[in-house]
């Protein structure tokens, strides 16, 4: 047998490609791992983590607002942007540390560097170097994508939110998935003008609708300016934009539609490409609403794409899908037998913990000798909205697809925001097998959801029926006990 350097190198740094690197160590095997960028990946660099820490930053707002209506007295404060950014830079900073020195003690080899597939054991480093392993490990996860239009290089992406030099005054937010949603909140609440274009009939496409029904709702009701069935038919530098009435008169700037179907507007030529303009800067943007108007910033959130370009995939033989994504079996195994694949990469399920697992099972499955299929059936997740929305299991619309189903499902406000007169809402539905009597699907909208769906979904994943949920006491007085306590479906479907 050929000798190699390495039982095994992961190419990838983030959460998946640690997890698998260390736990692989742990059983023995000689492991390298490479990065290009900070140890920790977009979870810890640039997305849950930073993220998740400007949703607490952003929800004082509301606290201290209902702090008076429970008889609090003091001083209307401000949130100060730079002091919040580089505390959360230190503790990004600490986090990288943090993971470099988890890989260091399980004895993992560092490699500071960008690697790519020389062939089906060689991995090639920058500046030339290869190291042969007897497994690869690809775990380079996902880049944010901007849409194909004329300037959309202008636009800012999810990356580049923590490294803004100063809070925007407005904002437009392009998208309606997770991240749109979840930075339209961050940044209103932070108290950033925003207005969210999205092209579809309602945000956070394949969520259950009564739930999207809710958080658009709320999202409005926070001051978010939403517009659905819209997108961005021009973009240009704010230094570029129109003369004349569109564009330039107070009601454009207020977002007003001008220039459909009105003969006094001027006629807008298409957007050229500008070369000079550098993203981030304000812009100008004319909507299919007929809106335009100009924007400290418009940020893309319109999706993400497996980063597989340059990784060598072709020499090497691994074969990819239709959006770049690595293919895989059950088990991770890539079309090349000695190379695996886990984590955003693969686009399965875009989630650090899928992740984890995925890691995990390759672990037992290559070093372990217990073939592992990583389990992708009722995971739960949260989208960080305000309130958030807590989901695990099928729609109520996937759901009658499959068979009869049940719907329970009870909205109102809750004690904490109505005392503090607030009209938010809150929501708990469950949707339940007419023949087996499970539960398919819970999914909550409310503060604190991620929590609870978390608890939720161990019931959920165990197979346990409406009656079993029932059996469990209610805990008095709080939101959640309504997840024992609907009585009588509101529908069947
Ligand atoms: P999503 O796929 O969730 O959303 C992308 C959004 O952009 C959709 O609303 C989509 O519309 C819209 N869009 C796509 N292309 C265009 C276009 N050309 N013009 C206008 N709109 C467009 O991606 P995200 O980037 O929000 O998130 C990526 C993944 O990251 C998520 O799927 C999730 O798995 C993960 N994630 C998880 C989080 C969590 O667990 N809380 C937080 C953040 C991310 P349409 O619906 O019509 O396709």
């Amino acid at each position: 047998m050929a000798d190699f350097d390495y039982d095994l190198f992961v190419i990838g740094g983030g959460s998946g490609g640690v997890r698998a690197a260390r736990t692989a160590a742990a059983t023995g095997a000689k492991v390298g791992l490479a990065e290009e960028s900070r140890m920790g990946g977009t979870c810890v660099i640039r997305g849950c983590v930073p993220k998740k820490l400007m949703v607490f930053a952003s929800t004082y707002r509301d606290t201290f607002a209902d702090a008076r209506s429970y008889g609090w007295d003091f001083p209307d404060g401000t949130f100060r942007w730079a002091p919040f950014r580089d505390k959360l830079h230190a503790e990004l900073d600490r986090l990288e540390e943090v993971y470099r020195s988890l890989l260091d003690k399980s004895g993992v080899d560092i490699h500071d560097a960008r690697a790519s597939l020389a062939d089906p054991h060689t991995v090639r480093l920058d500046g030339g170097r290869t190291v042969t392993a007897k497994h690869i490990l690809i775990a380079v996860g996902g880049h944010p994508v901007r849409p194909e239009i004329a300037n959309a290089h202008l636009g800012l992406v999810s990356d580049d939110i923590f490294q803004l030099d100063a809070l925007p005054k407005s904002v437009l937010i392009v998208g309606g998935g997770y991240i749109a949603c979840e930075f339209a909140c961050i940044l209103s609440g932070l108290g950033v003008e925003v207005t969210q274009h999205y092209r579809g009939a309602q945000i956070l496409r394949g969520f259950d609708d009564e739930a999207r029904g809710l958080i658009s709702e709320m999202m409005q009701a926070r001051g978010i300016d939403l517009h659905l069935g819209t997108n961005i038919v021009d973009l240009r530098p704010a230094s570029e934009a129109p003369e004349g009435p569109v564009g330039t008169g107070s009601d454009a700037a207020m977002g007003a539609p001008v220039g459909v179907g009105d003969a006094t507007a001027t006629v807008v030529e298409p957007a050229r490409p500008s070369a000079t303009a550098r993203p981030g800067g304000p812009v100008w943007v004319k909507a299919t609403n007929g809106s335009a108007r100009s924007f400290d910033h418009v940020i893309f959130a319109t999706g993400r794409a497996p980063n597989t370009s340059g990784l060598g995939l072709e020499e090497a033989g691994v074969t990819t899908g239709r959006r770049g994504e690595i293919l895989v079996d059950d088990y991770s195994q890539t079309s090349v037998p000695s190379i695996y694949a886990i984590g955003d990469v693969t686009d399965r399920i875009q989630l650090t913990p899928v992740a984890i697992r995925e890691g995990m099972a390759f672990t037992e499955t290559v070093f372990k000798g217990n073939p592992t299929k990583p389990d992708h059936a009722l995971v739960p997740s949260a989208v960080f909205t305000q309130p958030e929305l807590g989901t695990v299991g099928l729609t109520e619309e996937e759901a009658r697809d499959q068979e009869p189903v049940d719907i329970y499902c009870t909205s109102f406000r809750p004690m904490q925001q109505a005392f503090a007169g607030r009209q938010d809402r809150v929501l708990f539905k469950l949707v339940v097998s007419k023949d087996s009597r499970r539960v398919l699907g819970c999914h909550i909208v409310a503060d604190h959801a991620g929590e609870m769906i978390q608890l939720a979904g161990i019931a959920v994943k165990a197979g346990l029926t409406k009656e079993q949920f029932d059996a469990t006491c209610a805990v008095h007085p709080t939101v959640a006990e309504e997840l024992v306590t609907m009585a009588v479906p509101i529908r069947s479907a």
